[in-house]
């Protein structure tokens, strides 16, 4: 099995996604706007290098004022490279599980891409993405202490939603659930396109659920096991940091697909062995 097949009518607007929800995709990337009951909002990842102009403008075609905070998934440069630009411009804090402080407060890269995973030309131009380290200080705050956990908790500024620890595609992943619909922001702890074939993919996006990016994953069993928890979530409505956003009821089955033959579907040919 390549992927999980999803039926096109399952593909929902990005300037819809669900109830006080919306995205922006930027190139092969989006970024997420949550609105909170108090008018309020919060801007989820913060996108590729010089685009904090073009998600300015988004959000002030949308809301009338700045953000309440940057919440990020991860530090991987599509996620973050906006962030530093957008905070100092909004006065506002940027969010982070903290395993990805050292990649956010400059003193630490990510490891090489696994330039072998997946063919694909992401795959084959991954060593030239900038790997950090992105130096985010002193706006850079923790999300909620978490421990052992697979929920670290709520987060102030994002009310009604749970922050879960996702790691494996990087150690300090997170997704986002809002237990009240079953919306679930799952950054790249999975894709619902071809991740390694973003730029072939970009155009059309053909809704499939694949594995998280396998040339920057660094841990296949985190991976796996972190797949499996937001399969038991059994969610509505899925927005990835790559892909089109998915609601409808076969949505959570398909991820359940996915979690069974995670292995099969995400984990590269030369990390199987050693992820088992
Ligand atoms: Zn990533
Ligand atoms: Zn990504």
């Amino acid at each position: 099995m390549e992927h999980v097949e999803i039926p096109a009518e399952q593909v929902v607007p990005m300037d819809a996604i669900a109830d006080r929800l919306q995205g922006l995709r930027i190139a092969f990337v989006n970024v997420f706007a949550v609105t909170h009951r108090d008018g309020s909002w919060t801007l989820i990842d913060a996108g590729l290098p010089m685009t904090a102009k073009m998600i300015r403008g988004w959000a002030e075609k949308h809301f009338p004022g700045p953000p309440n905070a940057i919440v990020l998934t991860h530090g991987h440069f599509d996620h973050v490279s906006a962030a530093g630009e957008l905070a100092e411009k909004w006065d506002v804090p940027v969010f982070a599980h903290t395993l990805e402080f050292p990649y956010l407060t400059g003193q630490k890269e990510y490891p090489p891409p696994n330039v072998g995973a997946g063919g694909g030309t992401m795959s084959l131009l991954s060593p030239m993405y900038p790997r950090g380290p992105v130096d985010l200080r002193p706006r850079l705050q923790a999300l909620p202490a978490n421990g052992s956990g697979s929920t670290s908790g709520g987060l102030s500024a994002l009310p009604g939603w749970q922050v879960l620890n996702t790691p494996g595609h990087t150690p300090g992943h997170v997704s986002f659930f809002r237990p009240e619909d079953g919306t679930l922001l799952v950054g790249d702890a999975f894709c619902t396109t071809k991740p390694e074939s973003f730029f072939e993919a970009a155009l059309a996006q053909q809704p499939e659920l694949h594995g998280p990016p396998s040339y920057f994953t660094s841990d296949w069993t985190q991976a796996r096991e972190s797949v499996h928890r937001l399969a038991e979530l059994a969610p509505n409505i899925v927005a990835p940091g790559h892909g089109k956003p998915l609601a409808g009821g076969n949505v959570a089955q398909a991820l359940r697909t996915l979690a069974a033959h995670f292995d099969d579907i995400a984990v590269p040919e030369n990390r199987k062995s050693v992820s088992a």
